[in-house]
């Protein structure tokens, strides 16, 4: 379905992203891969669904860098087709003590990337009267949590961007939606479950059960692969119109 387009996902070394850009893949599309870590394995992954795929090791809490990624994609593939602005980190602790560079940092990566990212996409987009940017923010855009100020600040950000985006592009072939994970089992959740298993003093599967128990009815973390499908809906045909969402996966967080 995708073949021929070129999708570049930022922060995909890693979890949801990673899984978002094999479903595209998956789809045909070739793959610019980026963020921090091993970078070999992850493309080497891509190569073996039979796509092009190429990696740019932007930090995205740097603009310049930002930039010259986007034109890395462009002059190796033409251009974006599809933007996943899915790059974030997380940092846990109380307003008054939360550190001012962790803030300034959640700010820059989870939310002004997409910005960036999407500022410098749309031209071509526009251009060639097709494009989908995708936003993955968090239940976290849509409800808050104590103790996360700057993941919940930014990811309201983030759906507040996805609506103006969707709203500049509705008369185009351009879309753009959010994404709204509840839990999901990757490197930044484990954090959390480490941390609550040395706080309760519990093993991790125990520590697992009560983050789940606090928030997602169903029990269950939402999963990669699953977030890669609902991308792959809004890149299909039947997703054309559909402009300015946020879509929650979260097993009935925000139903409650
Ligand atoms: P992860 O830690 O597995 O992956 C994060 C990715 O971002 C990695 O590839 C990492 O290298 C990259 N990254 C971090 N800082 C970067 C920077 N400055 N520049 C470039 N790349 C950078 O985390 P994840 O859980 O897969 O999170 C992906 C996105 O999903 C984030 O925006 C996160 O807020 C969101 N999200 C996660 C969950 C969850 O439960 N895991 C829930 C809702 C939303």
């Amino acid at each position: 379905m995708l073949k021929g387009k070129t999708a570049l996902v930022t922060g995909s070394t890693s979890g949801i992203g990673l899984g978002i850009a094999k479903a595209l893949a998956r789809q045909g599309a070739n793959i610019v891969l980026n963020g921090f870590g091993d970078s070999e394995g992850p493309t080497s992954e891509i190569a073996a669904l039979g796509v092009q795929v190429a990696f740019h090791g932007a930090d995205m809490s740097k603009p310049a860098e930002i930039a010259d990624m986007m034109a890395f994609a462009a002059s190796r593939f033409g251009r974006v087709d599809i933007l996943v602005n899915n790059a974030g980190i997380q940092h846990v602790a109380r307003i008054e003590s939360f550190p001012v560079e962790r803030w300034d940092a959640i700010i820059a990566i989870n939310l002004s990337s997409a910005f960036h990212a999407t500022r410098l996409a749309l031209p071509a987009m526009r251009e060639a009267n097709w494009g989908r940017i995708i936003n993955v923010a968090s239940v976290h855009g849509l409800v808050a949590s104590a103790e996360k100020s700057a993941y919940v600040a930014a990811k309201h950000g983030v759906v507040g961007l996805t609506k103006v985006t969707a709203l500049e592009t509705a008369p185009t072939g351009v879309t753009c939606n959010a994404i709204c994970p509840g839990w999901v089992l990757t490197p930044l959740v484990q954090k959390q479950v480490d941390a609550r298993a040395a706080a309760l003093g519990v093993s991790n599967e125990e520590a697992k059960r009560v983050l789940l128990g606090e928030k997602e009815p169903s029990m269950q973390f939402t999963t990669p692969e699953e977030l890669g499908e609902l991308a792959v809906f809004f890149c299909s045909p039947a997703g054309a119109n559909v402009r300015g969402v946020a879509w929650n996966m979260d097993g009935g967080w925000t139903a409650q």
